[in-house]
């Protein structure tokens, strides 16, 4: 039987817990593709190609010239230009496509939450006052807070922010997840933070300074994701292989 071809768009736990499971499949070739941004990436479990592909076109040749058979988008919630690309290229090859996207946080007994919708919503709802803000957004829309130089921030990232925010009370940390709550309610206090921004993006690695704000009485500013597209989806990496399964056999009946 020939084994059929998957591109796994990653860069997240979700990705690497898909490629695990599907790693020691005879009927499956997988290759994990990764932006390249993250100077040391953790280690993957399947073959790993880096760096951008050029927009739809590119992507679009990639998958012709790898005889790919699924698309697998499992990308964070929040990027949304390669998964916006995905579905394009799905469109124009006819290759199918499912996307991996874990689930978002629930807000519960005790939290304050200020959910908004963009980067510069997040900006706003710190207000005019100045505040002690911790930024726990990554690295890449660090710099929208600007817009609000009054604040004192706290911004931690994997790696380092480049081009440095202009805002003039910055500090920065750098650091990887998981993060425990322990460490998290640590962190707020030794730098006497009074409000969090975050990202909406579910998952436990990421999920302990959301429990640490609750413990704390903390607010916390929470950029949303954009609204769900239609297609296969699945939440979880076990949700996906099924799904998976279920559209390569219908691949494997029509001899696709
Ligand atoms: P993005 O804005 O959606 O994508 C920008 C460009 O980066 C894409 O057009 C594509 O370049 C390239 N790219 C992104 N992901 C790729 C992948 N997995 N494989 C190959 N090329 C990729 O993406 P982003 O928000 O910068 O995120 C980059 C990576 O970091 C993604 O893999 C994502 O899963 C991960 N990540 C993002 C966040 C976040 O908050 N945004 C958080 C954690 C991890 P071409 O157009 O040239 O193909």
């Amino acid at each position: 039987m020939d084994k059929k071809r998957i591109l796994i768009l990653g860069g997240t736990a979700e990705a690497r817990e898909l490629a695990a499971r599907l790693a020691d499949r005879d009927d499956l070739a997988m290759t994990l593709s990764l932006a390249g941004r993250t100077i040391d990436p953790a280690p993957q479990p399947v073959p790993v190609r880096s760096g951008g592909f050029g927009g739809v076109a590119g992507l679009v040749d990639y998958l012709g010239a790898q005889a790919i058979d699924l698309l697998i988008d499992a990308t964070h919630p929040f990027a949304r230009q390669i998964s916006a690309n995905a579905r394009a290229a799905s469109r124009e090859t006819g290759i199918p496509l499912l996307r991996l996207e874990r689930h978002g946080w629930d807000e519960t007994d005790g939290d304050r939450w200020t959910r908004v919708a963009t980067m510069a919503g997040a900006v706003a709802a710190l207000g005019k006052d100045p505040r002690r803000v911790f930024l726990a957004i990554g690295r890449q829309e660090a710099k929208a807070f600007d817009a609000a130089p009054q604040h004192h921030y706290l911004v931690r990232s994997v790696d380092p922010v480049d081009p440095p925010l202009d805002a003039p009370q910055v500090e920065y940390l750098l650091a990887r997840g998981p993060f425990a709550v322990e460490d998290e309610v640590a962190l707020l206090r030794e730098h006497r933070i009074e409000v969090i921004v975050s990202k909406n993006s579910g998952g436990e690695a990421t999920h302990g300074k959301i429990v640490a704000a609750r413990i704390l009485g903390l607010p916390v500013v929470l950029v949303e994701r954009t609204a769900a597209d239609d297609g296969h989806r699945a939440g979880t990496a076990e949700e996906a292989e099924r799904l998976a399964d279920h559209l390569l056999t219908s691949l494997r009946k029509r001899g696709v």
